[in-house]
């Protein structure tokens, strides 16, 4: 089985168990999976957890069990995210990471009826805090830019344009996009990967913009008060209070739940452009 949320089409189901050869880029999930499986041998399972809207945010997690590779990744996160998630566990694998099974095995991650004597090693995508984890993360982000699902982002149905077109709609995006990101990695350092002179290439920044927004949200949940109503604005107003309640550790909840985040990347830009005029006005008028 391959991605219940990426679905593969069906040209690429009927390359299941062939070869693929050399692939091009950018390929889908799907090929990308059907590709890792008949070059290592691997059985490859990629899927969803199965969770409810608003249980606690779930982290990706890589299961090598005899020849399988399972990765499963939380399915309330953007595409780009999910993305970024399966490619960073199988990062892992090309990283060789996983060969040391250091990682702890806590009850309820697995389906009932697994045997943990047969499991090879279990690894959990959590904060960028190691060499390992920085390693998949980079090596994760590199291979989801190559990924359909992500080059196709922001980009009008249909609508071939060329590169430098690309990148100019790209680096306004960037440029809207960073003080919101500067905001909330500074708030939650642990989700950065790398500072804004690092972030090289329009695509790469753009991305890890998008990836660390989202993983900084899920850091803020304790101290988040998601607004009821999703607007722009008042999302400004939640993650100003959210940073300042976590700077002193005035948690609003121990009970955490996804914070419904938008996962439409429009709608971030929103937020972010929304943050960047809140900046610009007197923070007083704000926070009455
Ligand atoms: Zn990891």
């Amino acid at each position: 089985m391959v991605g219940v949320g990426f679905e593969p089409s069906a040209a690429e189901r009927n390359k299941m168990g062939l070869p693929f050869g050399p692939m091009t880029v950018p390929w889908t999930l799907g090929e990308f999976c059907h590709w890792f499986g008949a070059e290592t041998g691997l059985w490859i399972d990629v899927a969803p957890w199965r969770v409810a809207d608003a249980s606690p945010p779930k982290c990706a997690t890589l299961l090598i069990l005899d020849n399988r590779v399972i990765v499963r990744y939380d399915p309330r996160r953007s595409v780009r995210h999910r993305v970024q998630q399966i490619m960073h566990e199988f990062g892992h694998v090309l990283c060789d990471h996983v060969g040391d099974n250091r990682f702890a095995i806590g009850p309820g991650l697995f389906t009932t009826g697994l045997d943990p004597e047969k499991i090879a090693a279990v690894v959990q995508r959590h904060d960028l805090d190691g060499e390992h984890e920085i390693q998949a993360e980079i090596l994760g982000t590199q291979l989801a830019l190559m990924c359909t699902e992500v080059t196709q982002l922001g980009i009008s149905e249909g609508r071939l344009l060329p590169a430098r077109v690309m990148d100019a709609g790209r680096m306004r995006r960037v440029r809207a996009l960073t003080p919101l990101w500067t905001a909330l990695t500074d708030a939650a350092p642990e989700v950065r990967l790398c500072d804004l002179e690092a972030l090289s290439t329009p695509a790469f920044a753009e991305h890890r913009m998008q990836v660390e927004i989202e993983d900084a949200i899920v850091a803020l949940a304790p101290y988040l008060r998601p607004p009821a109503d999703g607007r722009a604005e008042s999302w400004v107003w939640s993650i100003s209070d959210a940073t300042a309640r976590r700077s002193v550790g005035n948690v609003i909840t121990t009970v955490v739940s996804a914070p419904a985040w938008p996962t439409d990347e429009g709608r971030v830009l929103a937020i972010a452009k929304a943050w960047t005029q809140f900046q610009g006005t007197s923070h007083s008028s704000m926070l009455r």
